[in-house]
């Protein structure tokens, strides 16, 4: 046995021999066009002898002959599967789960010519931070600023990081040391890692909690008041909902009751959106517009959720309260980054120049029915051809994602698909292991493949990875 196991390993052959092999192996082209591919190629081809070294020590089931007859055509196939996957940690994935703003898949996408303003600013200079008609040092936020206040009709604005940040910047501006007065049904935790009592303790301020988890009247505001409030937050109440037995205080109550105390409101809109989503049939919610016409101080939402630009925390608002905002340290370690701010200003732009269309994130809320249908119906059509699953179309609902109308269900169509062999566990594994992860959702025996948030080039990235499939 050992002696059999010495005599494979030496039947390896080194790693230069394999790679001047393939120099000559025509499928193995596109690997290697120059010098510069070759330690990729050396680093598969490594991988792959070294696997090949484990496997034989774990059991001999054929003969020398038939291991040495197939050596090199295992070893040829396993380099080249290498090659083909996707090196970077970074990687493409089809979204074909329906939730637009898909958080672990990178919520909201950018507009193309969006995309191609912040390539540009990647890799040339540009007046970040300089003014170019004085000539003098300038703010970075001078470049989206006047837009948010034109969108909003705010006074003045501020970004940082996400919105995690802006709620903790606000706190600990304003309440460091001091009580801000919160609803019981709004205590939210966002996606894990963010919760709202957590937040505030982070920035310094001390909770009051008012109301019952399902109602919230104005007099239990009014009654916490006291020398130490120093403000009112309204928080969204984002990925929940409670219905039935319910109240809850609006912005603008909250306002009136504030500048009867003199106590500043601020709300944390969560997503928060430009565009009113009564027009699509979502149920209604102010817009960051109506909220600011409440009249509160101030107002902070998410850049990468409904807006559909980069990830930022936008505030909106009073300009001293933003001022006060600004003179705060900690704006600096929370700053955004040039492309950040590149992808910000080429989104509110497209606002700005009512093209709402060419945001993917409202394209996609706003798609019909009826292409939704054609689309799908294209998929199935493509896999009839393939005789190890099946395909049938069928009906669905999306999500909005991002926390945005978290009861919103979307009619929508899907490519459903099952293996004749296998299960659909594997299937589901399968589609994620490609060499572009496609991500699905398996419903029953099913998967579904909700064509809504499919992109250009995803249909026969999917025809292609199930034909592989056996
Ligand atoms: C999503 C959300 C946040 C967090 O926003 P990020 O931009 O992800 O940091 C905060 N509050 C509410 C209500 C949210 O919905």
């Amino acid at each position: 046995m050992q002696q059999e196991i010495h005599r494979r390993l030496r039947a390896l052959p080194a790693v230069h021999e394999v790679i001047s092999r393939l120099e000559d192996d025509k499928e193995f082209g596109p690997f290697m066009t120059n010098e510069r591919s070759l330690p990729r190629v050396t680093r598969c081809v490594r991988q792959v002898l070294q696997n090949a070294r484990e496997t034989i020590n774990e059991t001999i089931t054929n003969s020398f002959e038939e291991f040495e007859a197939s050596l090199w055509s295992t070893l040829r196939k396993e380099i080249l599967e290498k090659l083909k996957t996707v090196e970077t940690s970074l990687q493409r994935v089809i979204n074909a789960t329906g939730v637009v703003l898909h958080t672990n898949c990178g919520r909201a996408l950018l507009a193309p010519e969006v995309a191609r303003f912040v390539a540009e600013h990647a890799e040339r200079y540009s007046n970040l931070e300089l003014n170019i008609k004085s000539g003098e040092r300038g703010s970075r936020y001078v470049h989206v600023e006047e837009l948010l206040c034109r969108l909003t009709g705010a006074e003045a604005a501020m970004v940082v990081n996400n919105n995690a940040a802006a709620v903790l910047l606000m706190m600990n501006t304003f309440a460091q040391g001091k009580e801000v007065i919160v609803s019981r049904g709004e205590l939210v935790e966002v996606g894990g890692s963010f919760r709202i009592p957590e937040v505030l303790k982070a920035g310094g301020a001390k909770l009051v909690e008012v109301g019952a988890t399902n109602k919230t009247w104005l007099k239990d505001y009014e009654e916490a008041i006291g020398p130490e409030t120093a403000m009112l937050l309204k928080v969204h109440s984002s990925n929940y909902r409670i219905e039935g037995f319910t109240h809850t205080v609006s912005g603008a109550e909250l306002v009136e009751l504030g500048d009867r105390w003199g106590v500043p409101v601020m709300e944390d809109l969560g997503s928060g959106s430009f565009f009113d989503g009564a027009s699509l049939g979502f149920p209604p919610e102010p817009t960051i517009k109506q909220a600011v016409r409440f009249g509160l101080s101030l107002v902070s939402f998410s850049g990468d959720k409904l807006l559909g630009g980069p990830q930022a925390g936008i505030i909106v608002g009073k300009k001293v309260f933003i001022e006060k905002l600004r003179a705060n340290q900690l704006t600096r370690a929370l700053r955004i980054d040039k492309l950040t701010l590149a992808a910000l200003e080429g989104t509110l732009r497209l606002y700005d120049n009512e093209a709402v269309e060419e945001i993917p994130v409202w394209r996609m809320l706003s798609v019909s029915l009826e292409t939704l249908q054609n689309y799908a119906a294209k998929l199935v059509e493509a896999l009839k051809p393939n005789k190890r699953i099946t395909a049938e179309l069928k009906k669905d609902f999306s999500q909005v994602g991002g926390g945005a109308w978290p009861t919103v269900k979307l009619p929508t169509w899907v490519c459903a698909v099952k293996p004749k062999n296998g299960n659909v566990v594997e299937l589901e594994n399968f589609l994620r292991s490609g060499p572009v992860a496609i991500i699905t959702r398996i419903h029953k025996d099913w998967i579904f493949m909700d064509v809504r948030t499919l992109l250009g080039g995803d249909i026969e990235d999917i025809v292609q990875r199930l034909e592989e499939w056996n």
